[in-house]
């Protein structure tokens, strides 16, 4: 391979021989079989800080239940949260459900097929605008994201940070130097595809790599240090106290208010412990100023853990029961508030710290959840 002044001669050399690898080692993934626009849509939502492996059951679920944007559409926003709980991030789920009806009252139902468009629906970025029109109507435009980022680092053996301006710069430029003219589509996957299989983040396989002729870090030595990368900020730490409150045979859970975080989506009551309180005493507080109750706290039936983007929450969970039964519950501090038969809690929503305590309550034998 010949440079000159830091750049490949033949740029689009080193995409073609990604195309051929690319068409030879590609992953079975369900949304490759026929890259409909919906379904790449549907996917590369999907995708948005999810892996592959995680992603595919919900996907095969999800296309089986919604098998296209009018379907989506003519569901409400309850069923799809459902249907996406698990993968986490649910203004996703909720992007995704707004634009399925504004593809419907604006596109006839279908994608619609330029840049603009994609931009002007909810949960649709730059990133997946180019994802779209690349994977869907195989448009010469080149799509980065954090595999491609470390590839290119790599194969330029980038001495900035990957989300630097002058790294995002540098690494738009090769993408889109390298991009194979009328095959976008496969020369797109292939970068993401040699970063999800071959150039991975701590176990590069350099000698199995198809370009490995053209990779500056691996003549440089330099494959470890790349990419760059600032330290990481330290997770923030909350502690919180719930209850699994009982009256009647019933648990008491609560819908989130829209708006903040995951919004619409249902819990058990409680709420963070503050600074010398104990968890028993924040619980005891917080359901008095949230419900205007008062509860007998019982035994602890679990401590989780749960690390999300940017904070790790580790919840306290009690057992509760109302003192004297029958008190009246009011909502406060939630959309609204709901007595569900233990067995019934299937059919809602949780973040994912609450769906593990009702996964440990469903263990405790005569929990009846
Ligand atoms: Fe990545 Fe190694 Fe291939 Fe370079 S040679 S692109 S570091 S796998």
């Amino acid at each position: 391979m010949t440079e000159r002044n830091g750049e490949l001669e033949n740029p689009q050399l080193i995409g073609r021989e990604l195309v051929e690898w690319f068409r030879v080692n590609q992953r079975d993934l369900p949304w490759r079989r026929d890259y409909s626009p919906y379904g790449v849509w549907v996917s590369e939502i999907m995708l948005q800080q999810t892996q592959v492996a995680a992603v595919i059951p919900y996907y095969l679920r999800w296309m089986e239940r919604f098998p296209d944007v009018a379907s989506v559409a003519a569901s409400n926003e309850e069923e799809v949260l459902l249907y996406w709980e698990g993968l986490g991030y649910y203004t996703r789920a909720r992007n995704l459900y707004k634009a399925a009806r504004l593809m419907v009252e604006r596109f006839q139902g279908e994608v619609p097929t330029t840049r603009q468009q994609l931009l002007a629906l909810p949960g649709v970025g730059p990133y997946t605008a180019s994802a779209i029109l690349s994977l869907a109507f195989n448009r010469d435009v080149p799509v980065v994201d954090g595999n491609v980022e470390r590839v290119v680092a790599r194969l330029l053996d980038l001495g900035c940070p990957i989300k630097s301006a002058e790294g995002r710069r540098e690494v738009l430029r090769a993408a889109t130097d390298w991009l194979v003219e009328g095959k976008a589509r496969l020369y797109n996957q292939a970068l993401m595809e040699l970063g999800a299989l071959v150039c991975t983040p701590s176990d590069p396989q350099c000698p199995s790599c198809p370009v490995v002729s053209h990779c500056r870090a691996f003549r440089l030595g330099t494959v470890e240090d790349r990419p760059v990368r600032p330290p990481r900020p330290r997770l923030e730490e909350i502690q919180t106290a719930v209850a699994v409150l009982w009256d009647r045979g019933r648990i008491y859970i609560q819908k989130r208010r829209a708006g903040g975080l995951f919004a619409g989506m249902w819990e058990f009551p409680g709420g963070k412990i503050e600074d010398g309180e104990s968890p028993r005493q924040a619980l005891a507080r917080e359901l008095w100023e949230e419900l205007g109750v008062h509860v007998q706290i019982e035994e602890k039936i679990g401590r989780i853990r749960h690390a999300y983007t940017r904070f790790r929450v580790t919840l306290h969970a009690y057992s509760c029961r109302l003192r004297p039964s029958g008190q009246q519950v009011t909502a406060r501090a939630a959309e609204q508030g709901r007595w569900v038969d233990p067995r019934d809690l299937g059919r809602y929503a949780f973040p994912a710290a609450n769906r593990r305590l009702i996964r440990s309550l469903q263990e405790m034998p005569g929990s009846g959840a």
